[in-house]
């Protein structure tokens, strides 16, 4: 159960329904199925952050299914809390490392995944997924692992979940502010942060819709003009450039509440999502 008290708490209680509409919005989307989370920084305590028990996004309803955890070291702020996600380090991380983030989001999409183990660089291929850029980094746990790591392929530490946060940096520096949106994962899912509930779970939507997009595109190509016939440098395909990834962005994010409202108006039509926040 969340520690801190709604009653009274309109920003609080604002969170709590966005935060549940979010999974539910997240799962109609197939983003993320039993597996994988959204989480969200407090809105008045910024070192710590809400996430679900450990249940799959779908059936969260209500606040009693929320618990709140410090940034510092994903512990719970309650430690009679019920049991959290194992991979909770992925959100605390990230949220430490960049202080103007708000929410992750972490998906084991599998129109994602293909990208994280092909060496096929995953870029933005058509305007609402400009946020991706022209490079996403692909994190590589394999590379982390220590004598005694259980090799999981989960982050299920603090020291995976800071080698991870810092693929949304810039290499070689420590600035403050992310360089990426998204994270691959490879041989698992992709991490995306943004700076609120609504902007993650765009973003998070339209990196899986970017991929199914990329995936055509590359398997039409390939099968018109044969898969030897690349064009120089490339592999044919015509991406957005550094440029057409920034105006789209601008774009996207003035633009969030259109999806959103849409979204929610879709889980509501459900019958299997309950949002009682
Ligand atoms: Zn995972």
């Amino acid at each position: 159960m969340a520690t801190s008290s709604p009653a009274n708490d309109v920003l609080l209680q604002q969170t709590y329904r966005d935060f549940i509409s979010g999974c539910h919005i997240l799962h109609y989307h197939r983003v993320l199925d039993a597996y994988g989370h959204l989480s969200v920084r407090h809105p008045h305590y910024p070192d710590r952050f809400i996430m679900s028990r450990y249940i799959a996004p779908a059936t969260i309803a209500s606040e009693r299914d929320l618990v709140e955890y410090y940034v510092e070291n994903a512990e719970p702020v309650d430690p009679n809390s019920p049991k959290g996600y194992s991979e909770r380090c992925i959100h605390s991380e990230v949220l430490k490392r960049f202080p103007d983030v708000n929410a992750v989001i972490h998906s084991h999409s599998e129109a994602v995944v293909p990208y994280s183990i092909s060496g096929v660089p995953f870029q933005a291929a058509f305007h609402m997924a400009g946020f991706l850029g022209v490079q996403t980094p692909v994190f590589d746990v394999g590379k982390h692992y220590e004598p005694g790591d259980k090799k999981d392929m989960l982050i299920s530490n603090t020291r995976f979940g800071a080698a991870l946060a810092s693929c949304f940096g810039t290499e070689g520096q420590e600035s403050n502010e992310p360089a990426h949106a998204v994270v691959l994962m490879r041989g698992h899912g992709f991490t995306v942060q943004g700076p609120s509930i609504m902007d993650v779970v765009l973003r998070a939507v339209y990196t899986q819709q970017n991929a199914g997009i990329q995936t055509t595109a590359l398997l039409t190509r390939a099968a018109h003009f044969g898969p030897g016939q690349q064009a120089s440098g490339g592999s044919g395909i015509v991406y957005l450039s550094e440029e057409e990834t920034e105006g789209p962005t601008d774009m996207a994010r003035r633009s969030a509440n259109r999806p959103w409202r849409l979204w929610l108006r879709e889980v509501k039509a459900q019958g299997l999502y309950d949002n009682m926040a």
